[in-house]
């Protein structure tokens, strides 16, 4: 056992009485503590569902969260059981999830992260390619044929929006966007940072007719397969598993059935999958947050220092509640978001209508914003509270601070939203009529 631990971890700094105690079966108790005044029984034993399974699949399969391991590898399993995605029931490709919807997302994802934070970020990247095929794949046998692989882990996908030179700037795009007599498409030019996709079969990607101008955009599923897709894998230090993509389209042909919308109705598909997205990235944001005041909170009732443990010390408890009880209202101000989401989406026969969809965006935007900078904020001093232990690859706290500092940039950096939540201002003063 000594040995087995020595070769997949650094030199083990926390002792083995306190790394027992945060073990993951611990971590899920006190979460599942702090929210079953919360949740409906309904969502309850979803997350209990998706715990028990992680915490079968990590015995099982001996995983150890170390650096050796491919994150990759797990997807094919959580697919088959259906725990990859539930943002939807998927009846189109006969799946009928009975759990699915926004609030089911993320008790999904609370599970998953603590499973291991890194897996949750590269396998939940991939919704970002199932939503725009359940939004647009009009039966078409191959875009249902893709959007089956991706939902039951056969293949990652990826979304492609941001180029070398067309970060914050999405809609003003340079790949180019050629129609061809036979209804199929000339793809040329460059995209970067591209979550998944040196590991996807398919990624949906943007183009335009016309460089810089959004009303010519078009939108594509991509067969990685084909001649004329270069990649190469972008590395992030702070994901070191996680694989993202800096492509080439070299007169890349995309055949008519693989269009998911012509040119003109990229934009507009664009937007679309803000919300959902948004708002996937504020739930991980929380999960991740959750996560670490999991571990801060078992170590500080454990760790002693001056004969007492380290919690009765003000700075430590003081601090640790202040995130805890900010971390509770934005989590309890989320499942509120999510709940209305869901009702709407049912209301309104299984996807929003586009100017629901746009009354949300700034809702969107504000979890985005609050919930990434709270995750950095989290993430640091849940690290700082375990001292040196909390430094060191011993547990899952350096997985939780790294992603906790790419939050910020993902989805759209802090800047944007507060640029977007600015013009938002500015719309609704205006419709306050004052
Ligand atoms: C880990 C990771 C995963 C990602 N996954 C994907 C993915 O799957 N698919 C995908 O397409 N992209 C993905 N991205 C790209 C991500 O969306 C972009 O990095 C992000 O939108 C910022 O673009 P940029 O890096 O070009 O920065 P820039 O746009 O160059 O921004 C530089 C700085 O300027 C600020 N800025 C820019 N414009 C404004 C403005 N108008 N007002 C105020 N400040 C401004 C920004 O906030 C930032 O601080 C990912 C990025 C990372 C790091």
């Amino acid at each position: 056992m000594e040995e087995e631990k020595k070769t997949r971890y650094m030199t083990q700094a926390i002792n083995d009485e306190i790394l027992g105690k945060l073990s993951l079966k611990n971590r899920y108790s006190f979460l599942n503590t702090n929210l079953m005044t919360v949740l409906n029984p309904k969502e309850f034993n979803f997350l209990k569902s998706v715990q028990k399974y992680c915490m079968r699949f990590e015995k099982k399969n001996n995983v150890t969260h170390g650096p050796d391991e491919d994150v990759y590898d797990w997807i094919p399993a959580f697919g088959a059981e259906g725990f990859l995605t539930r943002a939807h029931p998927f009846e189109m490709i006969d799946i009928n999830y009975p759990e699915h919807g926004a609030t089911i997302e993320f008790m999904r994802n609370l599970a998953v992260n603590f499973f291991d934070p890194q897996f949750s970020l590269a396998s939940g990247a991939t919704v970002l390619a199932v939503n725009p095929l359940h939004e647009h794949h009009e039966n078409v046998p191959i875009r249902l044929e893709v959007l089956k692989k991706f939902v039951t882990g056969e293949t990652p996908g990826a979304i492609l929006i941001t180029e070398p030179e067309r970060g914050s700037d999405a809609v003003h795009m340079l790949t180019t966007c050629d129609e061809q007599s036979d209804g199929s498409y000339i793809l040329n030019g460059e995209k970067i940072f591209n979550t998944n996709a040196p590991k996807a079969r398919y990624v949906v990607a943007y183009a335009t007719a016309e460089q810089n101008n959004g009303n010519t955009m078009a939108q594509f599923l991509i067969d990685t397969k084909w001649e004329g897709w270069n990649c190469e894998r972008v590395f992030i230090p702070y994901i070191p598993k996680v694989f993202l993509g800096k492509e080439r389209f070299d007169n890349l042909r995309v055949p008519k059935e693989y269009v998911l919308g012509a040119v003109g109705k990229g934009r507009e598909h664009l937007f679309e999958g803000l919300v959902p997205e948004r708002i996937g990235i504020a739930i991980d944001c929380i999960s991740s947050s959750w996560n670490a005041v999991s571990h801060a909170s078992i170590y500080v009732n454990n760790r002693k220092q001056f004969d007492q443990m380290v919690l009765k010390f003000q700075g430590v408890g003081f601090l640790l509640t202040d995130l805890w009880a900010r971390l509770t209202n934005v989590t309890l101000g989320l499942l509120m978001f999510c709940k209305s989401y869901d009702e709407k989406v049912e209301k309104f026969g299984g996807s929003l209508p586009h100017n629901i969809s746009q009354a949300m965006v700034a809702s969107a935007s504000q979890f985005k914003y609050h919930a990434a900078k709270l995750a950095a904020e989290i993430g640091y001093e849940c690290a700082n509270l375990m001292g040196g232990a909390g430094l060191c690859d011993n547990t899952l706290m350096q997985d939780i601070l790294n992603m906790s500092r790419i939050a910020e940039i993902v989805g759209g950096s802090r800047q944007i939203q507060t640029y977007i939540l600015s013009m938002a201002l500015r719309q609704l003063y205006k419709m306050a009529g004052i």
